[in-house]
């Protein structure tokens, strides 16, 4: 059997009907740019996450780029990163001039808390961003007091974490800004690059929605020099037709997760993902820790089995941030969370035969019997 880490052509045929005549209706009225599809999808995305207003743009990356110029932040001030993330999260504060500090993060969630956060605080900083990793919502409410104490802005990186909530409130409206990205693998996925920032501060939306397009406020009046970053037409009416989707395939996420957590407890060293009644996880992976993951890993690719590591490196230890001179010692947890962890399937066309199958053989290599 062979098991795919995901299948986006099973969700495309599932909706291909539906995709084909949203394009089709792009094209056939000549609409690409700032029409009434982008819009229709930031008022459907803001109705879902339950905020005021939601911006489309480009991608994640330029997201998380608008929120925080959108913030005012820049050259001079220094904004604190979680020390495991995707690039995309500290690529963004260098854009804006401001510099990136990386924080070691919580043991069992892998994500930004407090404690560590607030070691990295100085009179320099201005805001926080931490990334609600894997679909699991980082610690929104110890983070907001620590950013009140300080005067911080907190911005969350949600590019896995479409719809993740904290006792029912989603992790956007418990932020200044949330920040989105809908790379086609993502549980939200567009069909090339687009993203979406949500807030329920309207002037800083307004702010926002002309940043992204040139600093307009009309056609040929610019209030201020931004940039080209927007949400084009096609990505929004396809974008449409999945959010009609996210809440089903987000059940059938927890479903996978649930099964995969009976079947796997107890499992040789196997550490599973953390479950918390007050939280809602998306489940955009599902990732275990073993001091064993190399070699589960090969023993599972031998078998048709895909895998994922996020990620084998640290960002303050990639060569991009050598200039900052860090560590391994300065991040004990995502150094060691960087060793053991591993991205097993988890989508949600999978089928039960292929989440059974991938079970027997992380038994099998465990030497545990069913
Ligand atoms: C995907 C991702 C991004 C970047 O999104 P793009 O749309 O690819 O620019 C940022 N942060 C995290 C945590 C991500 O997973």
């Amino acid at each position: 059997m062979q098991v795919p880490f995901m299948d986006l052509k099973a969700q495309h045929m599932a909706l291909k009907a539906e995709i084909d005549a949203a394009i089709a209706d792009c094209l056939e009225n000549s609409a690409f740019i700032q029409g009434r599809r982008a819009a229709a999808f930031e008022r459907e995305f803001a109705a879902y996450l339950d905020v005021a207003r939601v911006v489309g743009c480009a991608n994640g990356t330029d997201a998380l780029y608008l929120a925080l110029r959108g913030l005012g932040i820049g050259p001079g001030d220094e904004v604190v990163v979680p020390a495991n993330t995707f690039i995309a999260t500290a690529e963004a504060v260098t854009m804006t001039g401001a510099e990136v500090v990386f924080c070691d993060v919580d043991p069992r969630t892998g994500t930004m808390r407090p404690q560590e956060a607030r070691e990295r605080i100085t009179g320099r900083t201005k805001a926080l961003v931490p990334v609600h990793l894997y679909g699991f919502p980082a610690d929104l409410t110890g983070l907001r007091q620590l950013a009140d104490a300080h005067g911080l802005k907190l911005v969350s990186d949600s590019a896995q974490a479409h719809g993740a909530r904290i006792g029912g409130r989603d992790v956007a409206k418990l932020s200044d800004v949330s920040c989105y990205s809908f790379y086609p693998g993502k549980n939200l996925g567009a069909i090339g690059d687009a993203g979406a920032l949500a807030t329920d501060d309207e002037t800083l939306a307004e702010t926002l929605s002309m940043m992204r397009n040139h600093g307009r406020k009309d056609k040929y009046l610019h209030m201020f020099e931004g940039v080209n970053m927007r949400l084009d037409e096609i990505q929004a009416a396809v974008l449409r037709v999945k959010l009609q989707r996210l809440e089903a395939w987000h059940d059938i996420r927890t479903a996978l997760a649930r099964r995969y957590v009976c079947e796997l407890a107890g499992v040789g060293d196997l550490v599973l993902p953390p479950e918390d009644a007050a939280l809602r996880p998306v489940y955009h992976l599902f990732v275990v820790e073993t001091a064993r993951r190399d070699a589960l890993q090969t023993f599972l690719t031998d078998r048709g089995v895909a895998t994922g590591i996020h990620y084998p490196i640290p960002l303050p230890l990639q060569p991009a941030y050598a200039r900052l001179g860090l560590s391994e010692r300065d991040f004990p947890v995502a150094v060691g969370k960087a060793r053991r962890i591993l991205s097993l399937p988890l989508f949600p066309e999978m089928r039960p035969a292929q989440q059974a199958y991938v079970v027997e053989r992380i038994r099998e290599f465990f030497g545990s019997v069913a």
